[in-house]
């Protein structure tokens, strides 16, 4: 398959840059880059002329693309939810992006669902993914889990920034199809955020070093290798206007395959030192597989690292070292296999290796020494572009982009034209693809052709609309149909019906059809048939408002229990400590107050599920018994005015 995108300069594209130009004046707010990936996604923003990558509240740069529900009625979104992935695995969902924008019937989501261990239903004709949550079983497109995350990293952006965000530009891989891309901007909306540009991974990472701006033509290889995929993208770039060439990779190759070819040689280990089984046990199974991914990223930097794991299986610690080299054995026929689709897509391009300027690592996987070997091997030791970490390049160039949008990047205005990947046409006489808009036009666009009808007094014309590059309709992609009727008896050949197709600038496709004899009219939005309704986005928004609002309350449950217990066990500790309170109280005083506390401790161990306004007043209880030991302490002491208030934080900082 051939895409492209062409990247030009401001001065060359009046249309466009009118285009860019309204998008500014409409006063955008911070424009932010998400790269929303199949197992991380990373989100980026263009600020004070750098890009800033941003950290999520655990303080990691990319956050695992996952949600899970728990049984005491949680949302977990990112870090959270993947560490509890195999203890929980019917309700933790992963890997939504295989799902998106794709049909039930789709060969790679039949495969795929096979291998989740979440359950995945038909509905209207698409796969949904079914969960326990505390409302009972509910079920999710794939739309509203993109949008679960699109969500926390706007959120993680909203924190950094300190205001809301309400615009992004969103990456997808180069071979995504229109519905996709489609599916992937309604997960936008019902996070809460207009997805102003969506645009092609290897760009953004290519956009992200600059390439753009090199003079005269450079062929470069972007070589993806992520937690779940492997893709290789040719692309080619001639005085700032990009064309992907080809594609290639492996849908299923990448750091999580890693992870669990050493995982399974440590169980195997295991057993031959200790004669058990841990596969069936999925607590264990669980704290080995995030020691090992902890592991796996170490040995990028060092050789050797030591994996440990107290109470790991009946009580028995875990204790092993996994050097480099034993890691690259296992993996070694995985690494090996990327060689082959990198040599495919210069056979598609019709290139040598030494025709290649530029080769761009991207994903977190090109971090392993092994892997940056074989393709530097692989190029006759040519060295890639080196200096953006590779599992934030395609945030880096989203952020970009977006700074451009939202008129944060001034000096050098680039303007993005996208092209439609594929051939876009409708049926006619005999199954026959007819083309209205080739593959590769740049988009915005707008093409117009007439036709007629085929038997004499037919009154309804159907116009089937497909995309693809095949000659015959039954071998491409059905995006959608409809009728125009009323068309005046006549005989065939006579009426004139004019079939107009019009791409935006977001890709989105509309046909209509117009009798030109009566003026008759009608059209339709393509992947209409395929989208959710705008009635489902709606009730989606809601949900996922109804979802935030429970994720609040429930922060605040968990933060009212921390503080009555960091206030208990912290009065305890300086009780006990002869340089805190331990020696300015009396015996008694000591007795009185630990006795006290133990019973708060007490109550809090008997009540997790306590709800906020008891924990409360939990902590104002206990304070009505502290306050006036401490009260009289400082008056005794020097005069000073007793520590006041609720705050546990505040008082553990006075005394
Ligand atoms: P995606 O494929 O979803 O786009 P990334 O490009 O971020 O995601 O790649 C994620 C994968 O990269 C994970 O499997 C993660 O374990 C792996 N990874 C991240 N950092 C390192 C590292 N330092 N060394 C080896 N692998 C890493
Ligand atoms: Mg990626």
């Amino acid at each position: 398959m051939r895409l492209c995108i062409l990247l030009a300069v401001v001065a060359f594209v009046g249309l466009s840059l009118g285009e860019e130009k309204k998008e500014k004046d409409k006063k955008l707010g911070t424009v932010i880059g998400i790269d929303l990936g199949t197992t991380y996604s990373c989100v980026g923003v263009y600020k004070n002329g750098r890009v800033q990558i941003i950290a999520n509240d655990q303080g990691n740069r990319i956050t695992p693309s996952y949600v899970a529900f728990t049984a005491d009625g949680e949302r977990l979104i990112g870090d959270a939810a993947k560490n509890q992935l195999t203890t929980n695995p019917e309700n933790t969902v992963f890997h939504a992006k295989r799902l998106i924008g794709r049909e039930w019937s789709d060969t790679n989501v039949q495969h795929d669902i096979k291998f989740f261990p979440f359950k995945v239903v038909e509905k209207n004709w698409k796969p949904h993914i079914s969960v326990n949550t505390s409302q009972g079983a509910e079920v999710f497109a794939p739309e509203e889990i993109s949008a679960m995350v699109l969500g926390k990293m706007k959120e993680t952006a909203e924190a950094y920034l300190a205001k809301k965000v309400t615009h992004a530009v969103v990456t997808v891989p180069a071979y995504f199809n229109d519905a996709q891309r489609q599916a992937t901007k309604d997960a936008g909306v019902i996070a809460g955020l207009q997805v102003l540009r969506i645009i092609n991974e290897p760009t953004a990472a290519a956009i992200a070093y600059g390439l753009n701006k090199k003079e005269g033509e450079k062929n470069v290889l972007v070589f993806d290798l992520g937690g779940g995929t492997f893709d290789v993208s040719l692309l080619n770039i001639d005085n700032g206007v990009f064309e992907v060439v080809a594609t290639n990779g492996d849908t299923h190759l990448g750091g999580e395959d890693f992870d669990q070819r050493v995982i399974d040689h440590f169980i195997k280990l295991y057993k031959k030192k200790k004669g058990k089984d841990i596969r069936k046990n999925n607590r264990a199974v669980q704290k080995l597989r995030r020691e090992v991914e902890k592991a796996k990223r170490a040995l990028s930097g060092s050789h050797q690292v030591r994996i440990e794991i107290e109470s790991f299986f009946q009580g028995d610690d875990f204790s092993e070292t996994l050097t480099r080299a034993k890691f690259e054995e296992l993996n070694l026929d995985l690494f090996r296999s990327t060689l082959k689709p990198m040599q495919k897509v210069l056979e598609d391009a019709d290139m040598n290796k030494k025709d290649l300027d530029e080769i761009v690592l991207v994903g977190g996987s090109t971090r392993i020494p092994k892997v940056q070997q074989l393709v530097m091997e692989f190029f006759g030791d040519k060295d890639p572009s080196r200096g953006i970490n590779p599992d934030e390049a395609v945030a880096f160039g989203a952020a970009v982009h977006a700074g451009v949008l939202s008129g944060e990047q001034n000096n050098d205005v680039i303007v993005l034209l996208d092209v439609n990947p594929l051939t876009m046409g409708v049926e006619t006489v005999g199954g026959v693809m007819t083309k209205l808009i080739p593959r590769n036009t740049v988009i915005p666009t707008k093409k117009s052709k007439l036709f007629t009808t085929t038997i004499d007094n037919q009154n309804k014309a159907t116009v089937q609309v497909y995309e693809g590059e095949r000659p015959m309709t039954k071998d491409n992609h059905f995006l959608g149909k409809f009728d125009l009727t009323g068309i005046p008896p006549a005989t065939r050949g006579i009426p004139q019906i004019e079939v107009s197709f019009k791409i935006d600038a977001n890709g989105i496709l509309q046909v209509s059809a117009k009798d030109k004899g009566t003026g008759n009219k009608k059209k339709i939005i393509t992947n209409d048939q395929n989208r959710l309704t705008p009635a489902d986005i709606d009730r989606m928004i809601r949900d996922a408002e109804k979802f935030a609002e429970e994720d609040k309350k429930l922060k605040e449950r968990v933060d009212s229990r921390n503080e009555l217990e960091s206030y208990a066990y912290s009065l305890k500790n300086q009780i006990g400590d002869k340089d805190k309170l331990g020696s300015k109280l009396s015996d008694e005083e000591k007795t009185m107050l630990k006795s006290a506390i133990d019973e708060f401790i007490k109550w809090l161990e008997q009540n997790p599920d306590a709800d906020t306004e008891e924990y409360k007043k939990q902590k104002k209880d206990l304070e009505a018994i502290v306050q006036p030991v401490i009260a009289k302490l400082y008056q005794g002491a020097c005069g000073a005015p007793p520590p006041e208030g609720a705050d546990g934080d505040k008082l553990k900082d006075e005394l």
